[in-house]
């Protein structure tokens, strides 16, 4: 192995098994071969590691001045972008990801702990004007120990979305990384210790969701938790929270549309769509699924998206090659699941449909794309989470809109037209919290990410979500009336 992982449990700046020994194996996708063990953290282990991070609040942590807290951040965005080689090697073996996918995601990591850092400062409260005899006025305080789950796709840069913020907020951590991609989440916090981040403050516990990540959000000294998961997990992440009344940030599914008007640059949206919903191999929130294409301009749409689709290349995630595999036997049961039931309803597939040929261990998926869908179909409605995409042609934009909102889904949509009216018109229709026009899949930090309907609450990547991670007192103040 080129880097070594780190297969032990990090609980107030401690390198520890789980209290009762037991491991489980973590897989490589590509090889269908276990990598290393890592512990198998419970709600023993989830206990020490709250305890930890509940007692770090009031240590050098919580006396820290704002800009300190920032410096910090700052070198961890260092120490990551030094070992991006070594955080991109794990991730790769771990979730089967491209060379090169798994270094732009160590840039996003770094980038978002930068982003952050930036903001510590400048979490400011208000006064409020009550006349002469008042002074009142407002601060913005840590909630406390936050708990952070986080799914597989891009398990790193999920895990430092979240925590970042925390961080600079001033609250302290726990994250449980998925089971099925656990390594990048223990190399980072060999980070955090050489950050200088005091003990306490990040805390990791590899485990199942049932078991740590159940105990995590049931604790109740956590006081806030943010989840990013499927919905339904999410929905049961939601309901026990709710009995503790902590506050949830939910950043779940979707079924994302790429509505293409006739006006639409072809060439441009076929070669953006390559990476919007077949980078990572589909397995993206963000991705886009559900193409709706203009009557008269969908035959020519697919001949060119055909002509580049026929360009990717699937393979060893060593090779670099465009699609990895999906990350897991389960997840490829999955998708073939959903290609098989798209044949079933009658669609047609246009592209891919199987296994890509001479590549028989690995959970590797051709893309694929199916023509003549409609919303009665499952592969229509639903989120597959795999290189495949269906193909709706439209000729009515209030029936085509419709048919876009009609899904319980609602995280992004992405608008091809180069008139501005038709543009602005479509961005307000489509039920979503992320909408592009002429872009597609691309995240800016600064920009409220998250979604409508099923697809969560709250918004990530921004400013606001860092105040999520706050509390706001009011401070009321009466003054002694000054003598005449
Ligand atoms: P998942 O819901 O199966 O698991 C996510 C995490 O939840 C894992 O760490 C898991 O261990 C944990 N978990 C499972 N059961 C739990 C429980 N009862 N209590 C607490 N934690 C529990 O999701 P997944 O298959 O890992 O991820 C894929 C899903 O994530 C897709 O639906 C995808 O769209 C979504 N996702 C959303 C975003 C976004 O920003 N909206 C980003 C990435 C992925």
């Amino acid at each position: 192995m080129k880097y070594e992982p780190t297969t032990k449990l990090l609980i107030n700046n401690e390198w520890v098994k789980a209290k009762d020994g037991a491991t489980f194996e973590t897989i490589d996708p590509a090889t269908e071969m276990p990598i290393c063990s890592v512990p198998r953290g419970r709600a023993a282990d989830i206990d020490a590691a709250v305890q930890a991070a509940h007692a770090a609040l009031s240590g050098p942590w919580g006396q820290m001045t704002p800009f300190e807290r920032g410096r910090m951040l700052n070198k961890l965005a260092d120490l990551i972008e030094r070992n991006r080689e070594r955080l991109a090697y794990l991730e790769r073996i771990d979730v089967g990801k491209p060379v090169a996918e798994a270094l732009g995601d160590m840039n996003g990591v770094a980038g978002c702990f930068r982003y952050n850092a930036g903001a510590t400062d400048k979490m400011e409260g208000a006064t409020i004007p009550l006349g002469q005899n008042f002074v009142d006025y407002t601060s913005l305080e840590p909630i406390g120990v936050t708990g952070h789950i986080v799914p597989w796709n891009y398990p790193l840069g999920m895990a430092a979305r979240s925590l970042a913020p925390a961080l600079a907020a001033g609250c302290t951590a726990v994250l449980k990384p998925a089971e099925q991609s656990p390594l990048t989440a223990l190399a980072f916090g060999e980070l955090c210790i050489e950050a200088g981040l005091p003990a306490g403050v990040v805390n990791i516990v590899t485990g199942y969701g049932e078991e740590a990540g159940d105990a995590l959000v049931r604790h109740p000294l956590v006081r806030g938790v943010t989840f990013t998961g499927s919905v339904e997990t999410g929905r049961k992440v939601y309901l026990t929270a709710a009995a503790g009344i902590k506050p949830v940030v939910l950043e779940l599914g979707g079924k994302n549309p790429m509505i293409v008007f006739e006006d639409a640059d072809i060439d441009r949206v076929t070669t953006d769509a390559l990476d919007a919903s077949f980078g990572n191999s589909g397995q993206v929130c963000s991705s886009s699924s559900r193409y709706l294409l203009h009557k008269s301009i969908k035959e020519e749409f697919l001949t060119q998206l055909e002509k580049k689709v026929a360009g990717l290349t699937v393979g060893m995630p060593a090779d670099n090659p465009t699609l990895g595999p999906l990350v897991s036997k389960e997840q490829y049961e999955k998708v073939m699941g959903y290609i098989e039931q798209g044949r079933r309803d009658g669609a047609k597939i246009r592209f891919g449909g199987g296994r890509p040929a001479g590549l028989n261990r690995g959970y590797f998926v051709e893309p694929t794309v199916f023509a003549n869908v409609n919303m009665s179909m499952r592969i229509a409605r639903e989120e597959i989470f795999g290189p495949v995409l269906g193909v709706f042609k439209w000729n009515n934009e209030a029936k085509m809109l419709a048919e876009v909102n009609q899904v319980e889904y609602g995280l992004t949509a992405s608008i091809w037209t180069n008139d501005l009216s038709t543009a602005h018109r479509t961005a307000m229709a489509v039920e979503a919290g992320f909408v592009w026009i002429n872009e597609v899949g691309k995240h800016f930090l600064g920009a409220p990410f998250g979604g409508f309907k099923r697809s969560g609450l709250g918004r990530e990547e921004c400013f606001e979500e860092m105040l999520s991670f706050t509390q706001e007192k009011n401070i009321h103040v009466r003054l002694k009336p000054v003598k005449a």
